[in-house]
């Protein structure tokens, strides 16, 4: 990296006048020590920053930029559709093209809501649930981030965990504790909650391929009884897919083990880039949504067309060109290539990956919940993510981040990346850097 002067008089001019000098904590590089790099531009595979240094990049906007950046049909499909108007505080085609995609590919979902985040589809989920159980509990897993609605901070992985702390402030305790903990892939600590608080809980919610603690794949058969017990116990089964739903499959992940969601919630892919947010189920609790039923929900910007045009664009491009083998094949590559690499090196830790998803734990020979996930070493994580930057390769700066692949990573990109990868931790080991 040639110099990092425009992205340091960035940051301290952002510094003064936005907390922490981001507007989402990750950003801030907090876990890995440094000030963060401005991004002013990308393309495919690659980004570049303030100073002119180009990176090949692996966070991919942390999952929608599936693509790469700046793909040249979505980015056509939104200036067009800014041309003729950027909402209309009223329904549009576009809006029942979505829809009818988005329900073609997940067999439970048959209707849809779009919201304009992850998080808003998460709290509009939870308030169905609710409202289609009459009961005010909700199971969560340690690790798993469902979006940053009061509800969801407790134990919520990701940001919270890359920042040590479990729950956030503001939070009142009474909202707290209507959210009960289980350990991903431990069904054990499912049966015991819906011991202790029979008749009162009204959803499981899960990442069925957890990303927010790191990479974390469920057990076989670990969802399908979670969906038993939930069915079991008269609650409903929430699966949140923002960042799983059309990365992993065309659809839903969960629908592909075999399982049969209640709701699902999704994001991130089918904005293509822009903000947006989905939450899908079959009629008989959809319909529960105002204006229809009593469950309020609404957004002066839901379903805008510039979110929903780079949406059907996104998914459009993905369904025609059937672009998952590729992905998961460059995933299997990138894999392959940093297991070797950990062991040529003596470094422990291991690679935990689905599809175009993966994380490289520095520390644990496995990681199967949060609790593993958190006895990675975050010192040595540090100096692999500084070494990694230094040969051009932005990694999320976090050990809780999955690294995102796009269809614009060649084999040739992922090769440099095990290489580097390789000399990284050999760093490491040497203590050099
Ligand atoms: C990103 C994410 C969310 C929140 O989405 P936002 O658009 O950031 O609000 C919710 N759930 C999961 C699994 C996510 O990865």
């Amino acid at each position: 990296m040639t110099s990092r002067k425009k992205s340091d008089e960035l940051f301290h001019r952002a510094s003064v006048k936005i907390p922490g000098a981001v507007n989402s904590p990750v950003r801030a590089w907090k876990a890995v020590g440094a000030a963060p790099i401005f991004i002013e531009s990308g393309s495919g595979a690659t980004i570049t920053d303030s100073d002119g240094n180009i990176f090949l990049d692996y966070v991919c906007s942390y999952g929608p930029a599936i693509l790469g950046h700046a793909h040249p049909r979505v980015i056509q499909a939104i200036a067009e559709q800014a041309r003729l108007g950027l909402g209309f505080g009223a329904p549009t085609r576009l809006e029942v093209e979505l829809a009818e995609l988005i329900s073609s590919a997940i067999e439970c979902a048959q209707k849809v809501r779009l919201v304009s985040s992850g998080t808003e589809a998460g709290l509009t989920a939870l308030r169905l649930a609710r409202a289609a159980t009459g009961r005010p509990n909700i199971i969560k897993f340690d690790g798993c981030y469902h979006g940053h609605s009061d509800s969801m901070l407790v134990r919520a992985g990701s940001g919270a965990m890359t920042l040590g702390q479990p729950d956030s402030g503001g939070v009142p305790s009474a909202v707290a504790a209507m959210t009960m903990v289980a350990r991903y892939n431990s069904i054990e600590t499912v049966e015991g909650l819906f011991r202790a608080a029979p008749e009162k809980i009204a959803a499981v919610i899960v990442e069925p391929v957890a990303a927010n603690m790191g990479v974390v794949i469920p057990d076989p058969g670990s969802l399908k009884a979670l969906a038993e017990i939930a069915h079991a116990n008269g609650a409903l089964l929430i699966c949140d897919e923002v960042i799983s739903g059309f990365r992993l499959c065309f659809g839903s992940v969960a629908e592909s083990m075999g399982i049969a969601p209640d709701l699902i919630m999704l994001g991130k892919i089918i904005g293509g880039g822009m903000p947006v947010g989905a939450v899908a189920g079959p009629a008989r609790i959809m319909d529960l949504l105002a204006p229809v039923g009593p469950v309020y929900q609404a957004g002066t910007l839901s379903g805008n067309p510039l979110s929903v045009r780079a949406g059907l664009e996104t998914l459009r491009i993905l369904k025609e060109s059937n672009l998952y083998s590729a992905l998961d094949a460059a995933g299997a590559r990138l894999q392959a290539g940093l297991r070797d690499a950990l062991k040529k090196t003596g470094q422990p830790g291991c690679v935990n990956r689905a599809g175009s998803l993966l994380t490289m734990f520095l520390g644990p020979e496995r990681v199967r919940d949060a609790d593993e996930a958190r006895t990675s070493n975050s010192v040595s994580f540090a100096k692999f993510f500084h070494a990694m930057l230094a040969s051009g390769i932005n990694i999320p700066p976090s050990q809780f981040e999955a690294m995102f692949l796009s269809t614009a990573h060649a084999n040739a990109d992922i090769d440099r990346t095990i290489a580097a990868a390789s000399d990284s931790l050999h760093a490491l080991t040497t203590g050099k850097s």
